[in-house]
């Protein structure tokens, strides 16, 4: 059998190196402008119903996708893609979870620059789960954002710690606003109602 044709370049849009924020990342070959389709987020995937137990399993690598039709994509890990995208708390691009899952331009992107994303990872009673290396100038110190359950309890408070608790809220729901990424708010807000004292 002949050896199939290696082309000498490539067109690829973007490139996989590993001098990234944390580990391996996704870098542009060429200028993308806001509204432009990166990369798709896995190329090669399985798709599960919301309610397989091996999704929820899946869930734990962090790297699986939830579509609106939920159904859960897991991305191969053996073929590279927008799931190797990082995050940043100033990101230039955003996650779009419809269909095959893609990653989409936000901002405008030069040759050479890395391409992330804002995860949105709410956690409960895990305030330092994941610290945050994006450097960018508006770093919050963590990708994710921690609601506890005396947030949860206190929430409605008149008292001074209520107050302050929807500061804090308050707070991060601007800073989402200011990096367009509104959407994660429902999250906080499913976080704090799944930790209600009932
Ligand atoms: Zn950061």
């Amino acid at each position: 059998m002949p050896k199939p044709h290696k082309p000498k370049f490539s067109l690829a849009p973007v490139e996989y190196r590993d001098n990234s924020i944390a580990g391996r990342g996704v870098f542009a070959k060429r200028s993308f402008k806001p509204g432009d389709v990166i990369v798709p987020y896995a190329p090669k995937q399985r798709r599960l119903d919301v309610e397989d137990p091996e999704a929820t399993a899946a869930a734990r690598s962090k790297l699986t996708l939830l579509s609106e039709q939920w159904t859960v994509i897991i991305p191969d890990t053996s073929v590279p893609g927008g799931w190797l995208c990082n995050h940043s708390c100033s990101p230039n691009a955003a996650i779009y979870s419809d269909r095959e899952g893609r990653i989409q331009c936000t901002r405008p992107i030069m040759p050479g620059e890395e391409v992330t994303i804002f995860y949105g990872w709410v956690t409960q009673n895990e305030p330092e789960r994941d610290p945050c290396l994006c450097g960018a100038a508006n770093c919050r110190g963590f990708i994710n954002f921690d609601v506890s359950s005396r947030d949860a309890e206190l929430i409605e408070d008149e008292s001074e710690a209520g107050q302050a608790i929807r500061a804090r809220l308050e707070q991060y729901v601007a800073f989402l606003a200011s990096i367009g990424q509104e959407q994660v708010e429902e999250t906080v807000v499913r976080a704090l109602s799944n930790l209600r004292p009932r």
